[in-house]
């Protein structure tokens, strides 16, 4: 039996395209003609999976899902209109009023607002737990008197600080107990980990990020393993018409095509910058700490080592002394990097994540969850790696004079 290929080297065209096109048809088309009431009746009523109606789904999407779902390995993927309703879906679908949802606590600022400010007004109970003490899951897991958990939500690796979660370990401690385990795995996606092999009945990727690759798709995707969960979540994008749009899709099935390319070449360049600039951190120097899990004195290299051996990713941060002020002029120092939110894109975006990601965090979570005032997230792209070096290093210089 051959194994699934790890990437898509060009997208299939669908079957009846015109032949000889190296690239699916874009089609946007928002609905489809056809011949009588019988076919339409059978499409209404979802008999068929022909196409109807774009809200319901479309070739681009479907296209792009079936690619994503061979990367992930996944019985099925479901698509959105960005990594938030992606992640709103999962909630969404799943929960109803009265049930309790344990979700980490160290997780990207979005999540943590869905969390805090939508989610209970459902009547959601959310509780946080700390992703990197099993003890605390196992005991927000079996907490006494409480009814079992609905969903179990984590992040891995961690924005900004690329702290890595056992995601193994947490799918075996809530499969036991039949709590469904989903993780967004946006800084990682594949060649370098595949979460439904680790046991995680779902992943969830913000697709604006390494699937799309070029900073100009808004897109979101859950992946699974279980066609039950995934047709509730696909229900539930009909429902609420979060569905990718057929132009982002379209690019999307352009980019899988370069993701692992992409990928691995990120994840050894931030891993490169990262061991270059460790030479600027410790005491007296510039630099407080540097982080990225290929270091050897990140505190989940040996997690990091097994569970992403391929690398661990294309973003790293480090903390500049002098906190937020230095950071400030460091960012303005840059002449090659740019100054920008977000990560996965060919060029290298350099954000402060206290100003940024994780701006509408609560201080005291922010400091719990290792966010410094002084710390500067640089996500890689593909210009050459000493480019990047001289530029960072010269804005550190500027930031600490
Ligand atoms: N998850 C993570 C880890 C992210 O970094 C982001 C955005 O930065 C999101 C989800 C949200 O994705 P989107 O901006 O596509 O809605």
């Amino acid at each position: 039996m051959t194994d699934v290929p790890s990437r898509p080297y060009g997208t299939p065209a669908p079957p009846g395209a015109p032949t000889g096109a190296m690239c699916p048809p874009l089609i946007r088309a928002t609905t489809w003609a056809v011949d009588d009431a019988e076919s339409a009746r059978a499409l209404g009523a979802r008999a068929s999976h022909a196409d109807f109606y774009a809200r319901y789904g479309h070739p681009n999407a479907r296209g792009f899902e079936a690619a994503l779902a061979a990367l992930e390995r996944a019985a099925g993927a479901v698509s959105f209109a960005s990594g938030m309703a992606a992640v709103h879906a999962v909630f969404g679908a799943l929960c109803s009023a009265g049930d309790r949802v344990l979700v980490a606590d160290r997780i990207y600022g979005g999540t943590d607002a869905l969390c805090r400010h939508e989610l209970p007004r459902f009547g959601i109970v959310v509780e946080r737990f700390d992703p990197l003490d099993p003890a605390d899951l196992d005991r927000a897991l079996e907490r006494a008197g409480a009814r079992p958990p609905r969903l179990c939500f984590v992040e891995s690796p961690i924005n900004p600080t690329l702290r890595i979660v056992d995601l193994a370990a947490v799918a075996a401690r809530c499969g036991a107990r039949g709590v469904t385990v989903a993780a967004d795995v946006t800084f990682a996606p594949p060649p370098l980990q595949r979460g439904l092999e680790a046991g995680l009945d779902l992943v969830v990727h913000s697709a604006t990020k390494y699937l799309g690759g070029h900073s100009d798709v808004l897109a979101g995707v859950v992946a699974g393993r279980d066609h039950e969960l995934l047709t509730r979540i696909e229900a539930f994008r009909v429902r609420t018409g979060a569905i990718l749009a057929p132009d982002p899709a379209w690019l999307l099935q352009r980019s899988l095509a370069t993701l692992e390319l992409r990928v691995l070449a990120q994840s050894r360049a931030a891993a490169w910058l990262a061991h270059q600039l460790a030479a600027d951190a410790g005491p007296g120097r510039p630099l407080a700490a540097v982080l990225h899990p290929a270091l050897a004195d990140h505190p989940d290299h040996q997690l990091a080592r097994r569970a992403l051996p391929a690398g661990a990713g294309g973003v790293l941060a480090f903390e500049v002394r002098g906190g937020l002020p230095a950071a400030r002029r460091l960012h303005d120092a840059l002449r090659v990097a740019a100054r920008a939110p977000s990560l996965g894109g060919v060029e290298t975006l350099v954000s402060l994540p206290c100003l940024s990601s994780h701006a509408h965090v609560e201080p005291a979570a922010r400091a719990r969850a290792g966010v410094a005032d002084g710390l500067v997230r640089v996500a890689v792209g593909l210009e050459p790696a000493e480019q990047l070096l001289d530029d960072l290093r010269a804005a550190i210089a500027a930031a600490v004079d």
